[in-house]
């Protein structure tokens, strides 16, 4: 097995994990970034919309109304600390990424912002991307980045997947790594994991294909706390044709509307205003029932977008209509198809405002973690939310190597079976299936709890197949226990809230109204509760809500 030590480790290559990395290098440290596959160009943020929101008009915003908004949005489950940490670093993220060349759309040298669903101001800037197709617009952020982060002299390593935490007597120290020829052990002095969420662990999902909730698995088992995984948001405008792009939720400002199959703008029920006043939650809650009571066209519903202006789609949507067009669609006259797809996990690790998580030396920043964006995630917030806590996080991980040393002692070894994935094809698919009938846009009792009894059969036949610890099997590892503390959080929580909705529990409850539901590894098994500090400090669930965990949950 390879060896190497560094001060930083990195984890990931998508926005946070860069902007980690050139925040641990600028502070003098050398530092190591790995990724499973190629650095800037995998991961969510290669496909984002590239809407970035943040407090770019001080005149009219500020970081309490931003704050405000997002603690709106979540339903009272942010963290407002984090919240207002995000608000207040968000003032900074575009001259921070323009000094590193990446480019945003100005009109006379302004800014151009736009109103996204639930930010009461319009707050949302997008990138330039000449060159760039549509489908990978997130390339105008990654690849200037990732220029820098070479030109600094970070050490960048590609098609390396990470399979575990290195913990020692400090806490974590390192992780071990799978290529696809050799296995790496990297020892550092402190470690960002930035590798993102999970949206493949569902059948029907918008994310790139590696995001397999790595992080998740990585997380739980070095002993860190998860938080909020029960709150996954669906996407209700992933196209479905003419193009199987995600089509941004600003249109609905700039005039676009839902119809039926009857041609009828359902979600006029849902609130006088329509799209403008839904949040994604509700939006795919109403998709589902149209759907669903058979309104629905070709798993869909139509997107019509006559409302736009030109203005607006020779502007801020040109790319979007050039690629219409050249599929034979006239926006101006044709309807598009759009239906439901997982886009964002609004769960994960625990971290505090200085991004470090309830493990000394493991720090976190982007899709992975939890805790900035409650029940549901505003438009644009996710890559505010990379780059700032990325930035912070790399500070934050830098400073910590600065006084500690890597752990000598660290125990783990690993050594990696054969590929010999043919049966893990069918089994990934059934459990990605899983999910999305057991813990999709509505869920039950009755639904997870058959989804775990399922998931059990999976995780027995898992075992048995030989190869399991191939890298195929270990990722699949990672997918079913990620997939075992989803339908866990899902189940746990007996209410609806945001984006998790239970049929059997349709109202919030009070009680819970700031209770996040935090998971961790504990010394005899999994822990699982309700509280709104980390574990450690939390009440355990109350009576009524727990559940006698499974055998196979420790
Ligand atoms: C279609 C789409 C459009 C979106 N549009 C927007 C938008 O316009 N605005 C907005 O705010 N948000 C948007 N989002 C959400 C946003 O893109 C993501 O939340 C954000 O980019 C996540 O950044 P990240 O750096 O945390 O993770 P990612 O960009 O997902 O990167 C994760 C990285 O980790 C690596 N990795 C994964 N597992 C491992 C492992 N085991 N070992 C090593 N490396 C690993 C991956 O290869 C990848 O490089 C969109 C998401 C999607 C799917």
């Amino acid at each position: 097995m390879e060896r190497l030590r560094t001060d930083v480790l990195v984890i990931g290559g998508g926005l946070a994990a860069l902007c980690a990395a050139l925040e641990a290098r600028l502070a003098g440290k050398e530092v190591v970034l790995a990724c499973k596959r190629k650095a800037g160009r995998s991961g969510n943020t290669v496909l984002a919309a590239c809407n970035i929101s943040g407090l770019f008009d001080q005149r009219n915003d500020s970081v309490e109304l931003f704050a405000r908004d997002i603690v709106r949005g979540g339903e009272g489950l942010s963290d407002p600390e984090l919240a207002r940490t995000l608000a207040e670093g968000s003032s900074v993220l575009v001259s921070f990424l323009e000094n590193f060349g990446v480019r945003f759309l100005r009109e006379g040298g302004k800014l151009v912002t736009k109103l996204n669903p639930g930010h009461s101001t319009p707050r949302t800037a997008t990138t330039l991307r000449p060159g760039i197709p549509v489908q990978t617009a997130g390339l105008s952020l990654t690849l200037p980045l990732l220029a820098a982060v070479r030109d600094l002299g970070v050490h960048v390593m590609e098609d390396l997947m990470a399979v575990d935490l290195l913990t020692g007597p400090e806490g974590v120290g390192g992780a071990l790594f799978a290529g696809r020829e050799a296995e790496v052990r990297i020892e550092s002095r402190s470690v960002v994991l930035a590798c993102g969420g999970g949206g493949r662990l569902f059948a029907n999902s918008n994310n790139t294909r590696e995001m397999t909730g790595d992080g998740i698995a990585l997380a739980y088992r070095a002993g860190a706390e998860l938080r909020d995984l029960e709150f996954i948001q669906f996407h209700p405008t992933m196209g479905i044709a003419p193009v199987p792009i995600i089509l941004p939720t600003t249109l609905f400002a700039d005039g676009a509307v839902l119809r039926n199959s009857r041609g009828e703008r359902f979600l006029l029920d849902e609130h006088s205003s329509g799209e403008i006043a839904a949040t994604r939650d509700v939006m795919s809650r109403a998709i589902w029932r149209e759907i669903t009571e058979g309104r629905g066209v070709d798993g869909g519903v139509h997107l019509d977008l006559s409302g736009i202006s030109s203005r607006a789609a020779s502007g801020r949507y040109g790319d979007l209509w050039n690629l219409l067009n050249r599929r034979g669609c006239r926006p101006e006259r044709d309807f598009l198809t759009v239906g439901i797809a997982v886009h964002f996990f609004m769960g994960g690790m625990t971290i505090d405002a200085d991004g470090a998580t309830t493990v000394p030396g493991l720090f976190g920043a982007g899709e992975v973690t939890g805790g900035v964006h409650g029940t549901n995630r505003l438009g644009g917030n996710a890559l505010a939310e990379a780059v700032v806590f990325g930035r912070i996080a790399g500070r934050s991980a830098a400073d910590r190597a600065k006084v500690f040393r890597p752990c000598e002692a660290l125990p783990q070894e690993f050594r990696r079976s054969p590929e010999p994935p043919q049966k893990l094809l069918p089994l990934r698919l059934e459990l990605k299936r899983l999910l999305w009938n057991h813990a999709g846009v509505i869920r039950s009792e009755h639904t997870v709890q058959t989804g775990l009894q399922r998931l059990e059969e999976l995780e027995k036949r898992f075992r048995q197949i030989e190869g399991f610890r191939s890298l195929q099997g270990l990722e699949t590892g990672n997918m079913l226990l990620a997939a075992r503390l989803i339908l866990l959080a899902a189940r746990n929580r007996t209410e609806s809230r945001g984006s998790h909705f239970r049929s059997d529990f349709p109202d919030p409850v009070e009680a819970l109204g700031k209770m996040s539901l935090r998971i961790r590894q504990g010394a005899d098994g999994l822990q699982i509760a309700f509280g709104q500090n980390p574990l450690s400090s939390s009440l355990p669930l109350p009576r009524s809500l727990a559940f006698a965990p499974s055998p196979s949950e420790g």
